[in-house]
């Protein structure tokens, strides 16, 4: 068999950002600027990475982009009033609360704090809810995006046994949901699965949200699966690796994620279609 085709990633969130600014161009004409705030409590290195690429991309595309910056210290009280603030200023299309807070915050209570038209995250009890009742709303970043990949390369899901590694909010749930209004055939495996390398076999479609390098082994993967990985993990020597074990999985697969410059990008593109809809909505239409 021939290697797998490479996914992409960075060159279809590349196009899908542009789309977006094409489509910000015509609201912003309308005088309403996209725009995005991004809460930051506290200095985790890699969190500050995050918000400088999401702050780059959204000013890239034409937004209005702002980071609240605040200190460790910050209370659940005043962290709260912060979004709260932000809910009812009109300005603000769309606010993030960069995960993960530090010890002691609530993350949860600040989610559901959240106006869900403003949740470009997609994360809040009202658009959880959306999503599992096939409602309109925000969709969380990294699953849509992995929507978007299949999407973009004739990769159908309908009637094909799609298998999703991990159950978070964040991926692995809302995969599920996603992938079975597409009217997949859906399994998620977990930590307390039993023999993931058969689970992993059946599957045309593989995604692996698990949060362990290299996880997958080629040898699970059905000749010529879809496999996107969302793993991101950081090697000792500081490379990035993804969940699933890139050169034997690309021997077997037919489509395949690398990592760096698969998934990851189509989160921040994500974000901006999230929050360019919710501008949209606010000019009326
Ligand atoms: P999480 O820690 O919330 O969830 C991990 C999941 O993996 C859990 O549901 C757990 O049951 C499952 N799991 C653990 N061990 C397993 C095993 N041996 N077999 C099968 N499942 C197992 O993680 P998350 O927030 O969903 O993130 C998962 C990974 O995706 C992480 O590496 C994270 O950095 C990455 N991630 C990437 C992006 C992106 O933009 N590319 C976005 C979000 C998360």
């Amino acid at each position: 068999m021939s290697p797998a085709r490479l996914i992409d990633g960075k060159q279809i969130a590349a196009d899908v950002r542009s789309e977006i600014k094409r489509d910000a161009a015509v609201l912003i004409a309308r005088g309403v600027r996209p725009s995005l705030v991004v809460v930051l409590v506290g200095d985790d290195p890699a969190s500050h990475v995050y918000v400088r690429n999401k702050d780059k991309a959204a000013v890239e595309a034409g937004f209005a982009v702002r980071t609240v910056q605040l200190s460790a210290t910050t209370t659940q009280r005043d962290l709260e009033r912060v979004v709260g603030e932000l809910n009812e200023d009109r300005s603000v299309h769309g606010i993030l609360v960069q995960m993960p807070l530090p010890q002691g915050l609530d993350a949860r209570a600040i989610i559901d704090a959240i106006d869900p038209d403003k949740d470009v995250d997609g994360l809040t009890p009202t658009n959880v809810a959306a999503l599992a009742l096939g409602r309109a709303g925000h969709r969380p970043c990294t699953p849509a995006g992995c929507l978007v990949l299949l999407d973009r390369h004739d990769i159908a899901l309908e009637g094909r046994d799609v298998v999703v590694l991990g159950r978070s909010m964040l991926v692995g749930k809302p995969f599920l949901l996603l992938a079975l209004e597409r009217n997949a055939t859906v399994t998620i495996a977990h930590s307390k699965t039993r023999d993931l390398a058969a689970v992993v076999a059946r599957a045309d479609i593989v995604v692996a949200a698990v949060g362990r390098a290299g996880l997958v082994r080629g040898a699970w993967i059905k000749p010529g699966a879809a496999v996107l990985d969302v793993g991101i993990n950081r090697l000792e020597n500081g490379r990035i690796q993804g969940d699933v074990d890139f050169e034997s999985a690309r021997e077997r697969a037919g489509w395949i994620t690398p990592v760096p410059g698969g998934v990851g990008p189509m989160t921040i593109a994500m974000l901006l279609s999230n929050t360019l809809a919710s501008a949209a909505r606010a000019a009326g239409g």
